[in-house]
């Protein structure tokens, strides 16, 4: 299997390399260069073993079939739940999946479990090792320490804004005792993080003498991973199932997206958004206009411009990556991105739907679930099931981003029960933390990632 750009102009990287790029070097994200059909599924087979064939085709030739199901295997042994992302009934054909039985309680570790093992197989294979550094405004961070705790040829060292992420999100991270993992609080705001990690990689020596590397949303082994729920949801309920989906940077839709041109039986999906609402406006009205982020009590989804968003564009440009470049370098400068009418008929109408939920409706939700089926909402998933009803009468799933337990100020403002963390965490607030206080000084930051080993 090749990858090529979504900008078309980056070589065209075989697996390995794409998962060890990240970004494409023009600027893109890389894609395959077609989409493989689904590998019919086995009765009765686990998660790992669905997921294994489910991810072949797009490895290609750069593992073997025995490798890559023993990393699966040993990916989803870390999720707290037998069917690793089960399937709840919640009404009448209405399902919950919840994606956060792992480490970390989030969907993220649902890809980062993998792709973590990933990156250390490939490069033990090549024996290369390299720095992950990447800044957190509190849950990616934990997801992706968690993740590469036990690699033996990667370091990571995560930044986040000192004094603001929550003690829960705080402690996720500084509570990891492993060699490899370095937390550093930065006395500055998120944005002075993001800054400073863009710094190093922009710093060329810097860069290369560490060999750093990322594993954020845009990397295409996430997605890739992702595309395993929407197959084995799929493969239990038989289709056509509608799936609505919690949005921030498109990564999980687009995924259930892929599933569905592999020939999954997916009618469509509905993007749910809180109050930072570009998607929905976009799918709804034609309008993709940027508005500035305001917080909501869903933080994963408080986006401006969706990063994922672009490998869908490529798509509706009949895969033509200059096209592509094109457009969004107007909707950079501009603030607004313009369709053709042709473009929506063929990709968005009748695929996607979309619904934004504010704080408000987002707690009646949590607080009417509650009431009439005992189940606890977090406020992404909440988003989910509320936008779920757009499409009433079909058989729709619900992606569960988030564990209640994770956001319990929201659970409990809404329903009076405070939700305790599940018992591999529940003595937490008893673990010694580790991380450092730096200022926000590039200089100092390098000199410290420089010498960590
Ligand atoms: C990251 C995240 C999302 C958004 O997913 P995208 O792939 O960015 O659209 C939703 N909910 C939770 C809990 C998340 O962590």
């Amino acid at each position: 299997m090749r990858y090529v750009s979504t900008r078309g102009r980056a070589p065209e990287l075989g697996f390995a390399d794409v998962l060890l790029a990240g970004l494409a070097i023009d600027g893109g994200l890389y894609v395959p260069e077609s989409w493989p059909s689904l590998p019919a599924g086995v009765p009765g087979a686990s998660y790992a073993e669905r997921a294994a064939q489910v991810i072949a085709p797009f490895v290609g030739d750069d593992l073997d079939g025995a490798t890559l199901l023993r990393l699966c295997r040993e990916a989803y042994a870390t999720f707290r739940h037998p069917a690793v992302v089960p399937l709840v009934q919640l009404g009448d054909r209405h399902f919950v999946q919840e994606l956060f039985h792992g480490p970390t309680l989030a969907f993220k570790d649902v890809a980062l479990q993998l792709v973590g093992r990933l990156f250390d197989h490939v490069l033990g294979v090549r024996g290369q090792r390299v720095t992950i550094v990447g800044a957190t405004s509190g849950d990616t961070g934990s997801a992706a320490i968690d993740a590469v705790k036990a690699c033996t040829n990667v370091d990571i060292v995560i930044l986040f804004p000192l004094g603001r992420t929550s003690e829960v999100q705080r402690r996720q991270m500084t509570t990891v005792d492993s060699p490899n993992v370095r937390v550093v609080a930065v006395e500055g705001t998120f944005d002075d993080c993001q800054d400073l990690v863009k710094a190093m990689f922009t710093d060329v020596p810097f860069r290369e003498r560490m060999s750093l590397s990322a594993v954020n949303s845009i990397n295409w082994a996430r997605v890739m991973a992702q595309v395993v729920y929407y197959v084995v949801a799929t493969d239990l309920l038989r289709g056509p199932v509608t799936f609505s989906v919690p949005t921030g940077n498109f990564g999980n839709v687009l995924s259930g997206w892929i599933a569905r041109q592999m020939g999954a039986p997916v009618e469509g999906f509905v993007i749910g958004s809180n109050s930072n609402d570009i998607l929905a406006r976009f799918v709804n009205d034609g309008d993709m206009s940027t508005a500035p982020v305001v917080p909501s009590l869903s933080p994963s989804m408080d986006i401006q411009v969706s990063s994922n968003f672009e490998r869908l564009l490529f798509e509706m440009n009949g895969r033509d990556g200059g096209m592509t470049a094109e457009q969004l370098q107007r909707f950079r400068a501009v603030g607004r991105l313009d369709i053709e009418a042709d473009q929506r008929a063929a990709y968005i109408d009748g695929v996607f739907r979309a619904a934004s939920l504010d704080d408000t409706a987002t707690l009646d939700v949590i607080a009417s679930t509650y009431a009439e089926t005992g189940m606890l909402l977090d406020p992404h998933s909440a988003v989910a099931v509320g936008a779920a009803a757009l499409a009433r009468g079909s058989t729709v799933v619900s992606l569960a981003t988030a564990h209640p337990a994770k956001f319990p100020d929201a659970v409990e403002k809404a329903t009076g029960v405070r939700p305790p963390l599940p018992p591999h965490l529940a003595d937490l607030f008893d673990r010694p933390e580790r991380f450092v206080v730096l200022s926000n000084d590039l200089a100092a930051i390098e000199h410290y990632v420089e010498h960590i080993r």
